[in-house]
């Protein structure tokens, strides 16, 4: 399943400040063409704020002819693991895009990065420290008050290197040591008060095994395997800004390749849900949604299984863009980009939420209807929609007591059954407790096609023959929180706003032309809503399993 839709050039990033500044660059020669890169760290699943990061990355390389590296941040490998790089892969691939060759990992420069760490105390830039984490908390000082020198600063060269080399020889214990830049305790900036860039951590790592036992930290790393592969504009999010001037002292010091340029754009947030990697294995570890690829979670792999498309995706990172200023964006706007991509592009069936029986009094072998999968795609082609005695519609189609303005139907009233026959209610049979458990209705038998005599009938409703429906089991997913900003407060955990409702699971029916679909397939269910078979449950021909991916009219705004 090697499937690469192909996005179109020059439009896959949308204009904003990022694009103008690489505009600048190629026209002053500043780069004859530029490299970016993606850089998860693998510890999770991606998110949507990680395709808006991967669509601006990678879409800029392909607009501008350069190329965007993927490179594994594999710098914490107790929290690292081989499922979640597999994972990261296979969402960057779905969502359209490819790396520039090999994958790249972090781990790969661990030698090289490690060289460095010895250049740097080589020119008096670097020295192992003694302190405990908590002593090195206090000499940091705060925002307001600089910090203090470490008694360990001034040691001899001689002295640290030898001390790094037996760090990484494996001869101290796990947090015994660390190697610091030596920059300036005293800095407004926190980041430059002498900040930690080896720390000694038996862990197994996923690539490089038990090789070593001092890991680099992500900021000295970062701008080095940047450096190294040649990243002509290194983009990332806002909370970066304040880590620049690290990421640019780190790479004065040292003879390295090139000087990538950091940017950095605000993080995307969605309303009613959480983009943290953190919170969200949170949600799957505390059984709250199936897993990462829940279709509730804002994951890649769980909107992919809801049967959000890769366009749509794409569409939806180019409509947010991209700026410095606050980036949370309401679930409609995503929503809408989600439907307007599929309205073109996916066949149109019937299906029935909540049934209720119709008896068709008159029936004589009233006639089946072709009819096609899309109004404006005649190439969609067609099937039959099959009629009989009895019938299942949509139980909200019906009101005994309609309000005013109702079209649909009503004792009394005619109806257009969708590519079929004008019906008329006659008569609503009630249970013991009064509830409407079936319609006897009557047919016009000359409206097949046609209007009826003498009269208009406005309203339309869906429709399916009961013996030729196919039981489908139908999951309808609402807003996965109550509220819009679940993580808002420190104080209450997110997950006290977890939306009870968020999840309800129906047995419907749908046409039997969808039989045999094979899973993520994508329709729509005429006036409910765009639904996509099930990845894992549904089995083609044997069981029916529909995510309902989208409602055809935004629901999101009203509340
Ligand atoms: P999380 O906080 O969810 O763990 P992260 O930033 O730690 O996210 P990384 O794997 O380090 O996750 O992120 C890889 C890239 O994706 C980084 O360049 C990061 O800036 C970007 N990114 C992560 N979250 C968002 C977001 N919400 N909006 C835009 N870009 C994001
Ligand atoms: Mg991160």
């Amino acid at each position: 399943m090697s499937s690469k839709p192909t996005v179109p050039a020059a439009t896959a990033s949308g204009s904003n400040f990022i694009r103008s500044l690489i505009e600048a660059d190629l026209a002053s020669g500043k780069h004859k063409s530029i490299v970016t890169r993606f850089p998860p760290e693998p510890n999770g699943y991606l998110h949507v704020g990680h395709a808006k990061s991967i669509c601006l990355n990678f879409g800029l390389a392909r607009d501008f002819q350069g190329k965007c590296n993927l490179r594994f941040d594999d710098t914490n490998p107790e929290k690292e693991s081989e499922e979640y790089a597999r994972s990261i892969q296979d969402d960057v691939q779905w969502l359209g895009f490819e790396w520039n060759g090999e994958v790249r990992w972090a781990s790969d420069y661990f030698e090289q990065l490690y060289q460095y760490a010895a250049e740097l105390i080589k020119q008096g830039k670097a020295y192992v420290e003694d302190l405990s984490a908590e002593d090195m908390r206090v000499y940091r000082g705060t925002l307001t008050q600089p910090g203090k020198n470490s008694p360990f600063r001034d040691r001899t060269v001689a002295g640290n290197l030898d001390l790094f080399t037996r760090m990484r020889a494996g001869e101290f214990a796990d947090g015994a040591k660390v190697l610091r830049a030596k920059i300036d305790m005293a800095s407004p900036n926190i980041n430059l008060r002498d900040p930690a860039i080896y720390r000694i951590r038996r862990a197994h790592h996923i690539r490089t095994g038990d090789q070593w036992c001092i890991y680099p930290m992500y900021d000295y790393t970062h701008c080095i395997s940047d450096a190294l592969e040649g990243i002509t504009h290194s983009l990332c999010t806002l909370e970066f800004e304040d880590h620049r001037p690290l990421y640019d002292w780190v790479l004065d010091q040292l003879p390295v390749p090139c000087h990538p340029q950091q940017t950095e754009f605000s993080r995307l947030e969605l309303h009613y849900t959480i983009t943290s990697k953190r919170k969200l294995l949170q949600l799957v570890n505390d059984k709250h949604v199936s897993g990462w690829d829940d279709p509730r979670m804002p994951t890649i792999i769980g909107m992919r299984r809801r049967g959000y498309t890769p366009e749509g995706i794409r569409e939806f990172a180019k409509r947010i863009g991209i700026s410095k200023s606050e980036n949370i964006v309401d679930m409609a706007v995503m929503e809408g980009a989600i439907r307007e991509d599929m309205e073109g592009r996916v066949p149109r069936v019937m299906a029935v939420i909540h049934p209720l029986k119709v008896t068709i009094t008159n029936y004589d072998g009233a006639q089946s209807r072709e009819a096609g999968f899309h109004p404006n795609h005649p190439e969609f082609g067609s099937r039959m929609v099959p009629f009989s005695q009895e019938l299942i519609i949509e139980a909200e189609d019906f009101a005994e007591v309609p309000p005013e303005g109702w079209q649909r139907l009503t004792l009394g009233g005619e109806v257009r059954l969708r590519y079929s026959y004008v019906m008329r209610c006659d008569e609503a049979v009630k249970d013991a407790s009064g509830k409407v458990v079936e319609l006897r209705c009557s047919i016009d038998h000359n409206t097949l096609g046609k209007n009826p005599e003498g009269r208009k009938v406005k309203g339309v409703i869906h429709f399916l023959s009961r013996e030729h429906a196919l039981p489908a089991e139908i999951r309808l997913y609402d807003r996965l929180f109550t509220v819009p900003e679940p993580d808002a407060d420190k104080n209450v955990d997110f997950s006290t706003y977890l939306n009870p409702h968020s999840l309800t699971v129906v047995q419907g029916w749908v046409e039997p032309c969808v039989k045999d679909a094979p899973a993520e397939t994508r329709y729509q269910f005429e006036r409910l809503g765009y639904f996509c078979t099930d990845r894992h449950d549904h089995q083609p021909g044997e069981k029916q399993v529909f995510n309902r991916t989208v409602t055809l009219k935004d629901s999101w705004t009203k509340a």
